[in-house]
C-alpha cells in the first residue's frame, strides 16, 4: 500500500504497564509470527528447542483459553541450509528453494512435538504468494484454516518457498502473516521480533530513541522510521513489519510488535511487556473488503476528480465521467488503486473494464461507454461492493 500523507499520527508516550491491552484480552482469533532469528540459532542453524516449547507452552495456555491460534513460522531456510552446508551469506533463488524444501520438513516437524506434547494438533500450511492474491485460491486457503480451526488444530503456516520464484514470492513472512490475519478475519496479529517495538530511530545508535506504546495511523513519519534495516535471518526488517501492518489495519486486525527474545513470548504479552501495538479503525469491513485492501501488488491506479472523491466517500460507485487519468496495466477485474489529483491514495477496488477500454470511456457519461466500446458493460468503473477506501482518508 502506498502512503496517505492525508493520514494523521497518535503517538502516546511509552509507558510499559502491568497489563494486558484490551485489545489482546478481547481477541479470539490471534495470528503470530515467528521469526527466524527467533527460532534457529544464528551461529550453529540450530532450533533453539527451548524457546519453541515455551512458546508453545503459552500457544496452549490460549488455545486453553479458547483462543484461536494461527502461527505463520519461518526457519525453512535458516535450518535447511545449514544441513546443506550453504555457504554464508545471501543465496541464490536456486539455493533458498532447496534449503526450504530440507528445512521444512525440521520445521513442520519440531512443531508437531511440541503441539503434541500439550496435546495439540500442528497442521502445516505452505502457500505462495498466488494463494493470496488470486481471489478463489485466497477463498480457498481461507476456507481450510477455518476447518482446521474449527477442528481444533494449530494451523503453521510458512510461505511454500520451494516452488516461490524471485518475481513471484512474499519473501519475508511478516507481510505473509498480515495478509494470513486479514484472510481468516484474524482479531490480532502478533509480531515476534527481535525487538520490543518501533521506535523514533534506531536504539543502537540514537540515544534519545523512544520506543512507540501505540500508533493509531501508519503516516509517513511513521515509515520514515522503519528505516530498511534486516538481517540474513531477518528477510523484513522494520519496513515490512509496517507493511504488515498497513495490511492488518485495513481488515480491522490489531498488531502487535512485541519481543520474541523471552521466554513464553506470549505471555509476556498478556503481562502487558513493552511492545508498539497498532490498533485498528473501528469500522466495519468485509471479507471482500479485505482481500481488496490487502493486495500486494495493484495492477494499475486510476486517477479521480474532487467531485468523484467525495461520491465515493459518501458510498457511491465510481463513475467514468469521474476519472481524469489511468496508469498501469490491468484487465478487467484486477485490482487497482484510486488516487486523488494530487496522488493520495483513497483506497483500492475492483475495475469493471481493462485498461485500454478504461483509457477509452473516461470523462465521458456511462451511456456514451456503450457506444464508444461497441459492447454493453457495466455502467461503474469500480462498483461500490467491489471498493475497500482507505478509511482514515474516508474519516475526513
Ligand atoms: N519463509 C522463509 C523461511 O521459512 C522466511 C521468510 C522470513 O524470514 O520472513 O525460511
Amino acid at each position: 500500500m502506498s502512503d496517505d500523507a492525508n493520514t494523521t499520527l497518535a503517538l502516546v508516550a511509552s509507558s510499559a504497564g502491568a497489563a494486558a491491552r484490551p485489545e489482546w484480552t478481547t481477541a479470539q482469533r490471534i495470528v503470530v509470527k515467528i521469526g527466524s532469528a527467533l527460532l534457529v540459532d544464528r551461529a550453529t542453524g540450530i532450533l533453539k528447542t527451548d524457546w519453541l516449547a515455551s512458546l508453545m507452552e503459552d500457544v496452549a495456555a490460549l488455545a486453553k483459553s479458547g483462543k484461536e491460534i494461527v502461527l505463520v513460522s519461518s526457519g525453512a531456510i535458516a535450518l535447511g541450509r545449514h544441513t546443506l552446508k550453504l555457504p554464508k551469506g545471501a543465496l541464490e533463488l536456486e539455493q533458498s528453494q532447496a534449503a526450504a524444501a530440507v528445512g521444512q520438513i525440521s520445521l513442520a516437524h519440531a512443531y508437531q512435538d511440541f503441539a503434541r506434547q500439550h496435546g495439540l494438533i500442528a497442521a502445516q500450511i505452505l502457500v505462495t504468494l498466488g494463494d493470496t492474491e488470486e481471489r478463489r485460491r485466497y477463498l480457498n486457503a481461507r476456507h481450510t484454516i477455518d476447518r482446521l480451526l474449527a477442528l481444533k488444530a494449530i494451523p503453521v503456516v510458512n510461505e511454500n518457498d520451494t516452488v516461490a520464484t524471485t518475481e513471484i514470492r512474499y519473501g519475508d513472512n511478516d507481510r505473509l502473516s498480515a495478509r494470513v490475519a486479514s484472510m481468516v478475519s484474524a482479531d490480532c496479529l502478533v509480531l515476534l521480533s527481535d525487538i520490543d517495538g518501533l521506535y523514533t530511530a534506531p536504539p543502537g545508535s540514537d540515544k534519545d530513541a523512544r520506543r512507540l506504546d501505540l500508533v493509531t495511523e501508519i503516516t509517513p513519519e511513521i515509515e520514515a522510521m522503519a528505516g530498511d534495516a534486516g538481517t540474513e535471518l531477518s528477510k523484513g526488517g522494520m519496513k515490512t513489519k509496517i507493511e504488515a501492518g498497513k495490511i492488518a489495519r485495513a481488515a480491522g486486525c490489531d498488531m502487535v510488535i512485541a519481543s520474541g527474545k523471552v521466554m513464553h513470548p506470549l505471555r509476556a504479552i498478556s503481562e502487558g511487556c513493552p511492545a508498539t501495538w497498532f490498533i485498528a479503525p473501528s469500522d466495519p469491513v468485509t471479507a471482500k473488503q479485505r482481500w481488496i485492501s490487502g493486495q500486494l501488488e495493484p495492477r494499475g491506479s486510476i486517477v479521480v476528480d474532487a467531485g468523484a472523491e467525495k461520491a465515493m466517500m459518501s458510498g457511491k460507485s465510481l463513475l467514468p465521467a469521474g476519472v481524469t487519468a489511468v496508469t498501469g496495466n490491468f484487465d478487467r477485474g484486477d485490482v487497482v488503486i484510486i488516487r486523488t489529483a494530487t496522488g493520495h491514495e483513497i483506497g483500492r477496488g475492483l475495475v469493471a473494464y481493462a485498461k485500454a477500454d478504461t483509457e477509452r470511456i473516461i470523462g465521458r457519461k456511462s451511456r456514451e461507454a456503450a457506444e464508444i466500446l461497441g459492447f454493453e458493460g457495466r455502467p461503474e468503473l469500480i462498483h461500490r461492493d467491489d471498493m475497500a477506501l482507505n478509511r482514515a482518508h474516508a474519516k475526513k
